[in-house]
Formats: C-alpha cells, sequence, structure tokens
C-alpha cells in the first residue's frame, strides 16, 4: 500500500533528489558505526572467542595426549638403541680376542722385541696375518703394534694419529675411550698376547658404524639419536645435520634415564629430549626431537582446527552482517520516507514491510500514520482557507465601520441642516483656540449672527422655505470665510464664527462683509417668481482671557444691534449697556 502525503508547496516543485540508495552503497559499503556492521563484528568477535577457547582446549588435549604417547615410545626406542650399540661393542670384544687367539700371531709376538733379523721376519708375518684378519673384520679397519715404550713397532690399514690419552685410555680386553681424526671420530681396542706385557695389538675402528646403528633406530623419531661422552660431547648422531658443541642438559647417573621433557636448542627452537645412561664409557644415548617435528601431528592439527574455525568464524560473521542488513533495510526505507516526508517532500511511497512480522506491523503503523496526516494536512488547509476567508471579511467590516464611524464622528460635529459645525463642536474649538491663545497671545475674534425677523419668514412662508433660508444664508457667509475661520449653527436661526488671529478690527470688517452680501443677496425662495430680502443682526467681541465672557459680550453686542434696529453690525464695548 503506497501512501502519498501532501505538501503545503506548489504542486509544479521539483521533488528532492531521491536517498542514496543501497545499489549506490553497495552492500560492503555501509559505515563502520552502522547496525549491520556492528552486528557484524559482534558476532565475529563472540564467534572467534569462541573458537579460541575450544581451539586451546582441543590442542592442549591432543598436545597432553601426544606427549603420553612420547613419554612412552622415547624409552623403549632408547633402550633398544642402548642394547644394540651393547651387542655390537660385545662383538667388537669377541673380535678383538679372536685377534688374541690367533695362533700365528701368537707364536710370533714373543720374537718381536728381539733382534733385528728376528724381529724382521716377526714383524712381516705378523704385519701379513694382521692384514688377512683385518680383511675378515667386520667393523676394525686398523691394527697397529707398540713397544713398551709406546713408540708404533707396526701399523697395519688405515693411518691415523692418535693422541697419547687415547691410547693410555685403552686398556687390555676393553675399548678406549672415543677419539677423532680427521672429523671422524674412532676407538681403540688393545689387546695382549700371552703373559706378555709388551708389545701390546691395538685395533681400531670407526664411530661410523655406531651410527648406522642410531640411524636404524632414528628412522624411527623425527629428530636425531646421538651418543655424547661424559663431557657431554656429541661423538656419533643418526643426522649428518651440524651438531652442538655441547649436549645442554644434565646427565643422568649411569643405569638412569632422563624423562621426555622440554628444552630449547642452540637457535632457540623448542626440543623435547629424553636420555639413557649406556653402561659403557659413561656414555649416555640421547634423543632430541624439535618441538614442531614431534608434535607435527599437532601443529597440523592445530592449523587446520584453526583454518576451520576461522573459516566458519568469517561464514558466522557474513550470515550474521547480511541477516542484520536484510533485518535493517526495511526500517532504513521507513526512516528514509519518514525524513523525505518531515523535509516537505510529497507522494514519497512507504515502503511495503516484511511478511507476517514486526516491521509488517510497523510499516501499517507508518502507513495509517501518513494517511493521518494527509488527512490532518487537508484539514489545516481548509481551516487555513476558512480563516483567510474570515479575515478578509474581517478587514471588510472594519473597513466599513471605520467610515461608519468617520461619518459618525463627522455628523458629531456637523449640523445637519446647514453642513455647518454645530454647537457642540462650536464650544469645543472655543475651549481649545481659547488655551491656544492664552500661550501664544494671538488675537482671537467671536461673531454672532441672528437673522432678522425669522420668525415672520416662517409665519409667512413655511418651515421649509425657513429652513431653506437657513441652509441659503450658511452658504453665503461660508463663501465669505478664511481656512483659519469656524463657523457653526448655533441655535436655530442663529450663528456664531470664531476668527483665530483676527483682531476686532478684522472681525468687525468681515462681519460688515458678510451683512452686506446678505443684504444684497436675493433669496429666491417658493413661490420662486417672489424673490426675498434677509438681513442678519451681528455682535462683534474680541477674546480677553475669559472665554464666557467673550461669548457674553459678543451676545450683548447682537442684543445692542437688534436693539439698534436690525441689519446692523456692533462691536462690544465696555459702555455698550449705557
Ligand atoms: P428678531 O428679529 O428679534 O430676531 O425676531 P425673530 O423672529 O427672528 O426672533 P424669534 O426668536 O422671536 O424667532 C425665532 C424663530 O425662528 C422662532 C422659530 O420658530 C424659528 N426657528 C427656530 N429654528 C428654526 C428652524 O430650524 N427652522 C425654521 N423654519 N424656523 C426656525
Ligand atoms: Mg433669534
Ligand atoms: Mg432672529
Amino acid at each position: 500500500m503506497a501512501t502519498h502525503v501532501p505538501h503545503p508547496v506548489a504542486p509544479d516543485d521539483p521533488p528532492d533528489p531521491p536517498a542514496a540508495s543501497e545499489e549506490e552503497f553497495g552492500v560492503w559499503r555501509r559505515p563502520i558505526g552502522s547496525l549491520p556492521t556492528r552486528l557484524g563484528f559482534f558476532v565475529l568477535g563472540v564467534t572467534l572467542c569462541t573458537a579460541l577457547v575450544i581451539t586451546a582446549i582441543s590442542l592442549e588435549t591432543i598436545d597432553a595426549f601426544l606427549r603420553e604417547k612420547t613419554q612412552e615410545s622415547f624409552p623403549v626406542v632408547l633402550e633398544r638403541t642402548a642394547a644394540e650399540l651393547d651387542t655390537w661393542y660385545a662383538a667388537r670384544l669377541e673380535e678383538a680376542d679372536r685377534f688374541r687367539r690367533d695362533p700365528v700371531l701368537a707364536s710370533y709376538w714373543n720374537d718381536l722385541p728381539l733382534g733385528p733379523e728376528l724381529a724382521t721376519r716377526a714383524r712381516d708375518e705378523i704385519a701379513e696375518q694382521l692384514d688377512r684378519r683385518l680383511a675378515m673384520s667386520d667393523a676394525f679397519e686398523a691394527a697397529f703394534v707398540l713397544d713398551q715404550y709406546g713408540e708404533t713397532m707396526l701399523w697395519r690399514g688405515r693411518r691415523v694419529q692418535l693422541s697419547l690419552e687415547t691410547l693410555a685410555s685403552t686398556h687390555h680386553q676393553a675399548l678406549s675411550d672415543a677419539d677423532r681424526w680427521e672429523g671422524r671420530g674412532v676407538q681403540l681396542a688393545r689387546v695382549r698376547f700371552g703373559d706378555t706385557r709388551t708389545p701390546t695389538l691395538h685395533l681400531l675402528f670407526d664411530l661410523d658404524h655406531l651410527t648406522d646403528i642410531l640411524n636404524i633406530h632414528g628412522r624411527l623419531l623425527e629428530g636425531r639419536i646421538s651418543i655424547v661422552d661424559r663431557d657431554r660431547r656429541y661423538l656419533a648422531s643418526s643426522t649428518a645435520d651440524a651438531l652442538p658443541e655441547q649436549f645442554e642438559l644434565a646427565l643422568p647417573e649411569p643405569g638412569q634415564t632422563l624423562e621426555a621433557r622440554d628444552a630449547s636448542g642452540p637457535e632457540g627452537e623448542r626440543l623435547i629430549v629424553s636420555a639413557i645412561a649406556l653402561p659403557r664409557h659413561q656414555w649416555t644415548l640421547v634423543i632430541e626431537e624439535e618441538y614442531d617435528r614431534a608434535y607435527s601431528r599437532v601443529v597440523t592439527a592445530t592449523r587446520r582446527v584453526l583454518g576451520i574455525n576461522l573459516a566458519i568464524v568469517a561464514l558466522f560473521a557474513l550470515v550474521a552482517y547480511r541477516f542484520a542488513v536484510k533485518m535493517v533495510k526495511p526500517i532504513e526505507e521507513l526512516s528514509d520516507a519518514a525524513r523525505r516526508i518531515s523535509e516537505g517532500e510529497k507522494n514519497v511511497p512507504i515502503p511495503e514491510g516484511g511478511a507476517g512480522d514486526e516491521l509488517l506491523v510497523l510499516t501499517r503503523a507508518f502507513s495509517e500514520m501518513t494517511d493521518r496526516v494527509e488527512a490532518n494536512a487537508r484539514e489545516l488547509e481548509d481551516a487555513h482557507r476558512s480563516v483567510e476567508r474570515a479575515n478578509s471579511e474581517l478587514v471588510t467590516r472594519n473597513d466599513d465601520l471605520h467610515r461608519a464611524n468617520e461619518v459618525l464622528a463627522q455628523l458629531s460635529v456637523t449640523d445637519g441642516l446647514t453642513g455647518l459645525h454645530n454647537h457642540r463642536h462650536f464650544q469645543d474649538a472655543l475651549t481649545r483656540e481659547a488655551k491656544r491663545v492664552d500661550r501664544t497671545e494671538e488675537p482671537l475674534s467671536l461673531i454672532l449672527v441672528d437673522i432678522d425677523h425669522f420668525k415672520s419668514w416662517n409665519d409667512r412662508l413655511g418651515h421649509a422655505a425657513g429652513d431653506e433660508i437657513l441652509r441659503r444664508v450658511a452658504q453665503v457667509m461660508k463663501t465669505l470665510l478664511r481656512s483659519t475661520d469656524l463657523l457653526a449653527r448655533y441655535g436655530g436661526e442663529e450663528f456664531a464664527l470664531l476668527a483665530p488671529g483676527t483682531n476686532i478690527e478684522g472681525a468687525t470688517q468681515l462681519a460688515e462683509k458678510m451683512r452686506t452680501t446678505i443684504s444684497e443677496t436675493r433669496f429666491f425662495i417658493d413661490p420662486p417668481s417672489e424673490h426675498q430680502r434677509v438681513t442678519v443682526s451681528m455682535g462683534v467681541a474680541r477674546y480677553r482671557g475669559d472665554r464666557k465672557r467673550l461669548f457674553s459680550e459678543a451676545d450683548r453686542a447682537l442684543y445692542r444691534a437688534k436693539a439698534s434696529g436690525r441689519d446692523c453690525v456692533v462691536v462690544f464695548d465696555d459702555d455698550i449697556d449705557a
């Protein structure tokens, strides 16, 4: 239901530009503070926290599980390797013993320290036999004979330079400590023949043999398995990588095991280390695994779980955002419509609400509201027009009243018959003029006029003809006045003329002029053929500070004029009554 709201401006006003639509801004360019964006961020935050907590818990569990597995697997590998190394060493001692039991070597051995010839023969025989034996040996690479001074009498096989310490550490039927030659670890076995203490036979093997054994077991691990000596130096390792100078942790006591634990490598890398003490030479067998490699499954799982979680988090945030956009859109459209209506735009379409939800209720309410606003606006316009009509009527009536008032005012100061000022207006004017003259000391004169024998006109020609004479006498007098003079009908056939700024002489001349003009005027009254001669008598007085006295003096002068035979002007003087 699209509702249109009327607008108070002219109908051809251009409509306001439409508000920026969602297409213009795009769903993704909503301002940060908008409801959908805030909702999106809120859901993102909540799901992210949840995902991180769940990830942390699951990783902790996996980590603990794998640690347990490691704790179980490391000792097994260590023990097996140690056992194999031991077996290998036992085989070397056995082999050395076979050298000792060799009949050729035994028969020529006692001749070795003898005279040169015999010694030479014995040496040749022993050398040949040593060559044969070395060729048959699995591990020994060199055999040499030392005299009682430790000097080399004979050397077969690989030639190496050995330290005196190594030579000294070798004892009968046992193995020396490891030595290094050209970067390789070597070890000796000393063999004695019969009861003779010297010379002694020494057999040399390469510690690379140990590396082979370590390699077999190292393959089971993600890290390396190594042998370190009592000074914690590395003797052999399952890896070809460069080894650290020293093993960092304290070595376990003979017969003890170092349980798997965390340590840090030379470059700060995290390591899992376990060790077992070997019975021979007080060496130690060490397993070192880089944490990341040991727990590669954990790391992989971590990455996967985190990746999945982040994807889920992003998905949830996106869904929440889209949902919020969908929810907010009709509200925005409604608020946009409300804004346009409030700005005075007309014919604003009200958007349809979503079906069966609160927004529908809101939209309907809004639509009803705009309907009501429309109706109210119409009513308001009607009322406005009526008020305007009433107002113009009122103005007209007011004008009429004003005119009527003016007429009334005029009437109230005008005599109806002659159109001259009436008695009341004359009194007011006299009072006003007297006050003014009191201030300015200008002259002020009064002339009282009375038509002679007027009663007889009435009696002879009738009352209407009398009225006509009154009117004509008034007209004649009017023609002789100055603008400042004020002529009033004072009584029945009596007139009063107030002449401001006129002294007694001026007033007398004016009175005389009026009298002669009237007496010379022929009044043709019904019957028109008969013309009538009308005369007037006048009394003149000047203002001397008392308006009552002024009037009285003019009246006394008029009385004197009547008494003097009428049709004359009498000016008041103080002896007038005499
Ligand atoms: P005098 O010369 O002494 O003034 O004599 P007069 O007749 O004029 O004086 P009087 O006062 O005796 O008479 C005045 C008359 O004027 C009386 C009255 O009937 C008449 N009159 C007064 N007012 C009017 C009026 O408005 N119209 C007419 N037609 N007559 C009027
Ligand atoms: Mg009179
Ligand atoms: Mg008269």
